[in-house]
């Protein structure tokens, strides 16, 4: 069972540096609403990938806390941590393996319909299905060379198959065209309210995170502003 239902995260007064000479975060506070669409934007540099650090604790935080549903992250299992977030890194590791065993990653129990269910929401299947091996067909090393924005929807089916609680989007759809961007986020969307999810986009601009409730905006290391699209 997973640790989380409501998917609730709250920084409370967050410092952290990787180095102690330079603080990433600075006394940071913020929280994301369970079942919430949320953006943190920031200048590159600004920490936000390092939030997501901290919320998988590769990282501890040097004062201040994190919680989840409530709860401390420190006195939770990282594996049961690790389990409840789903993420799509900013640079998807990618296994030598073939792409329906990609996808799967993380889910090994799910089915080839579910597989394929969120590979064709992820505006992959398309490409897919045109392989002669199709979801067989391998990637990485030896096999397939897949597009960066290939690789990335490819994460993105990973995690959709994942149906965590929370779900982090770390400049996801960065390396695809408007078009494409904009249905898959459509499509994203639609799967995350169905699946009840707290979801997270990271993005260094406001324009590519209209549709969310909250924007939480980044800046020297502490949160600057914090409101909805139509306040900031
Ligand atoms: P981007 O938009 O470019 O992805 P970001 O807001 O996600 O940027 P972070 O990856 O959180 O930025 O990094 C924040 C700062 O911490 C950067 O200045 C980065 O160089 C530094 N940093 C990140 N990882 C480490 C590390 N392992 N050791 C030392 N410094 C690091
Ligand atoms: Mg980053």
């Amino acid at each position: 069972p997973l640790q989380f239902q409501g998917g609730e995260i709250k920084f409370e007064n967050v410092t952290f540096g990787y180095h102690p000479s330079r603080k990433i975060l600075q006394n940071a506070t913020f929280t994301i609403p369970a079942g919430q669409k949320v953006a943190i934007v920031g200048p590159s540099g600004s920490g936000k990938s390092t939030i997501l650090r901290l919320l998988f604790r590769f990282y501890d935080v040097e004062s201040g806390r994190i919680l989840v549903d409530g709860q401390d992250i420190r006195d939770v299992s990282i594996e049961s941590l690790r389990k409840s977030i789903g993420v799509v890194p900013q640079d998807t590791p990618l296994f030598n393996d073939t792409i329906r065993n990609n996808i799967r990653y993380g889910r090994l129990e799910a089915t080839d319909a579910e597989v394929e269910e969120v590979t064709r929401r992820a505006r992959l299947s398309n490409l897919v299905e045109q392989l002669p091996e199709g979801y067989e067909t391998k990637v990485g090393e030896r096999g397939l060379m897949i597009s960066g924005g290939e690789k990335q929807r490819l994460a993105i089916s990973r995690v959709l198959l994942k149906k965590s609680p929370i779900i982090f989007f770390d400049e996801a759809t960065s390396a695809l065209d408007t078009e494409t961007e904009k249905a898959l986020l459509q499509n994203i969307h639609s799967l995350i309210r169905e699946q009840n999810s707290t979801s997270v986009f990271i993005a260094h601009r406001l324009r590519t995170v209209a549709e969310t409730d909250k924007i939480i905006v980044l800046k020297d290391g502490a949160v600057l502003e914090e409101g909805s699209h139509q306040k900031l």
